[in-house]
């Protein structure tokens, strides 16, 4: 393995970068339209050929794809190639009903290690490190991403799979990993352990990759103390875009930078499905340049995110784009007022002395109003006592920026569940009947 490989693409300017963009658009409308019949009827009702697609503006010609599509056509959903090209199956579960189903191609498959192996080397993994794979694997596809990209920079995966926080001390402990990947939550609930245990200055992570759930900054840097300073990387991706590795935060730590390579980026309002100002928040809706056996054609993931225009700092050229903020489906409306858990979470890291775990309890009374209350530990070195008067303020600061007012119950640090995959913040009972 050359260490210096780092998987970037060789284009050095904004103008290779979109012609290579124009010819996988081009290349993936004209096998969509040829090789799915869903595609295919997709397209004429939109009214538009293979041929229409001449600049990278005749994108927003094309309709969009959704999670209803795939449902749709399950077992084997949007499927452009015969079956003896598919070598894989990868599957997710749905919000509702039947799973999500995606084939993959050996290219599929090859083009995922190659720029998953990227995100290693962006976060600086090499062949020295050790690194603890501490995801799903399965049918899902987070195990084996990591798991291939991993051997792909070869580095010594140690595949722990999730849970089983004893087997995952004891390999940090005596295989001495260097790198954790994990969701935030693993991330959370393993450094509490290390450091409950005693053994924070005898395991040796430096970095920490985690995905596929929103941080606060309080997590991450309770995570980080807790593992003696380690660096974290946060990673993007989903099932139907080949899984996760879609992106990374460079070692800058400016956001994420994603593939355009690979894939193409729109950010638009979920209202109107028209583009959003430059760098304004609005949902991520990917085409992709190269996938074979699902390529995806203005797919709507409903992650809320923006673009950040100009150049990073570390002098990749590839885009950047936000923390996933939140998602058009978990925003809950509250008297009126739209909320996304993650700003309450990043109101709850503003003030001193409030831990980083926390639930969001809407319910409805005799009298049918609705309440909100906010249950949120205190922080570790707190105590209760000291810690009341915290209540309003935090109730304060949220009806200050929120317009709406919660109740506040403290929690000592440590009562709230940890989870090894992803935390379930809101619990919402106000509506127990049918939604009509
Ligand atoms: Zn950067």
């Amino acid at each position: 393995m050359n260490p210096n490989e780092n998987f970037m693409p060789r284009f050095r300017t904004r103008e290779e970068l979109e012609a290579h963009q124009l010819k996988g658009l081009q290349w993936t409308v004209a096998h969509a339209y040829n090789g799915s019949p869903d595609y295919r009827n997709k397209f004429d009702l939109a009214g538009v050929t293979p041929d229409d697609i001449r600049s990278l503006d005749d994108l927003r010609r094309l309709p969009f794809t959704t999670a209803d599509d795939l449902r749709a056509g399950y077992p084997f959903p949007l499927r452009c190639v015969p079956f003896e090209k598919i070598v894989r199956i990868h599957s997710s579960s749905g919000t509702t009903g039947k799973r999500k189903n995606l084939c993959y191609t050996q290219k599929d498959v090859d083009d995922w290690a190659h720029f998953f192996a990227r995100c290693y080397r962006m976060a600086g993994v090499t062949e020295k490190d050790r690194v603890q794979i501490a995801v799903g694997y399965g049918v899902w596809t987070a195990g084996v991403g990591f798991q291939a990209a991993c051997e792909k920079v070869g580095a010594m995966a140690l595949p722990a799979g999730p849970g089983n926080v004893d087997l995952q001390c004891q390999f940090m402990l005596d295989l001495q990993s260097t790198v954790l990947c994990c969701t935030a939550s693993m991330g959370l609930l393993l450094a509490e352990e290390i450091n409950r245990r005693g053994l924070t200055d005898l395991v040796n992570v430096r970095k920490v990759i985690y995905g596929s759930e929103r941080s606060s900054q309080s997590m991450r840097q309770k995570i980080s103390s807790l593992l003696g300073g380690a660096e974290l990387f946060d990673i993007t991706g989903l099932t139907e875009l080949y899984g996760p590795g879609t992106g990374i935060e460079c070692p800058d730590h400016d956001c994420i930078h994603y593939w355009a390579d690979y894939y193409l980026l729109e950010i638009l309002n979920p209202e109107t499905l028209e583009p959003v100002e430059a760098g304004e928040w609005g949902e991520m809706v990917v085409t992709t340049l190269a996938k074979e056996a699902v390529p995806l054609i203005r797919y709507r993931t409903h992650d809320i995110t923006r673009i950040l225009p100009g150049e990073c700092s570390c002098g990749s050229i590839m885009p950047r784009h936000s923390r996933i903020m939140g998602r058009t489906d978990d925003m809950f409306i509250f008297r009126a007022v739209n909320i996304y858990p993650s700003h309450i979470d990043t109101i709850i890291s503003s003030i001193p002395g409030l831990g980083s775990e926390y639930q969001i309890h809407l319910t409805r009374d005799a009298a049918e109003r609705g309440n909100m209350r906010i249950v949120t530990e205190i922080s570790e070195q707190e105590n209760m006592a000291d810690c009341q008067p915290l209540a309003a303020v935090l109730s304060k600061k949220i009806k200050r920026e929120l317009m709406v007012t919660p109740e506040v119950e403290l929690v000592p640090y440590g009562s709230l569940p940890r989870s090894e995959r992803k935390s379930q913040r809101v619990f919402d009972t106000r509506i127990q009947d049918s939604i009509i």
